[in-house]
């Protein structure tokens, strides 16, 4: 199994990109750390209530958490495949902590895809997110539009906004991003595998860039 990292601020199209790359090619599939926690959230388990509070924050939730309930899913993989990794790891303790795993399953950290999207256009992209309640699929309101207003193509159901998708929280998740998250930019440009990707064209045009940099 080979792991490609998705690395970026909140809106930068890090789950685009994956729900994307995925829908072309079967060998990618897309794991996504807030999705999981979304739905544990939804059904109320353990995880689900100890997370909660801090999603609401726009905090992130704790190391040992993140890692318990991402383990059994990335070990639990099988076949030969491309895990697009969405929002993991976000800490440079869940960055050890994805090695050891990556180590302990014999899988091979491929590459790390750092969308880079300028600040201003990142707010922008937040609010106008609407994702599906019951399948999850994203859409927003200018660039990624359902064949009919608020109603998922996929399901059918209602698409909402993510109650972690106003302004003052956004604002947060960014400060969050710049202090926990971005010092894995310099992490893995040491370590060689970093391929930055400027996310500023078109989706489809972007798309192609991550597909370059994965080689
Ligand atoms: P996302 O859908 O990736 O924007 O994540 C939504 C929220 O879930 C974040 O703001 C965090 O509260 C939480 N979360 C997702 N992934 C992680 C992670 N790897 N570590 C800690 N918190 C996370």
């Amino acid at each position: 199994m080979k792991i490609v990292i998705l690395l970026g601020a909140p809106g930068c199209g890090k789950g685009t990109m994956a729900a994307r790359l995925s829908a072309q090619d079967p060998v990618f599939r897309h794991l996504s750390s807030g999705d999981m926690l979304r739905e544990a959230v939804s059904n109320q388990t353990r995880a689900g209530r100890l997370a909660e509070d801090a999603m609401k924050r726009g905090e992130l939730v704790s190391d040992e958490l993140i890692a318990e309930m991402i383990k059994d899913t990335i070990m639990g993989v099988e076949g030969e495949c491309t895990l697009l990794l969405d929002g993991f790891p976000r800490t440079v303790a869940q960055s050890v902590i994805l090695d050891q795993m990556i180590e302990s399953c014999g899988a091979e950290l491929w590459a790390v895809v750092w969308l880079d999207v300028a600040e201003e256009d990142l707010v922008d992209r937040i609010v106008g997110r609407r994702v599906c309640q019951s399948c999850g699929a994203g859409y927003h309101v200018d660039t990624i539009r359902p064949k009919k207003d608020g109603i998922c193509d996929v399901c059918g159901d209602a698409l909402v906004a993510r109650k972690d998708d106003d302004v003052e929280t956004i604002k947060h998740r960014l400060s969050v991003y710049k202090a926990s998250t971005m010092p894995l930019i310099d992490l893995y440009k040491e370590r060689g595998v970093l391929r930055r990707v400027v996310g500023a064209g078109a989706i489809s045009e972007t798309v192609e860039l991550v597909k370059n940099a994965l080689g």
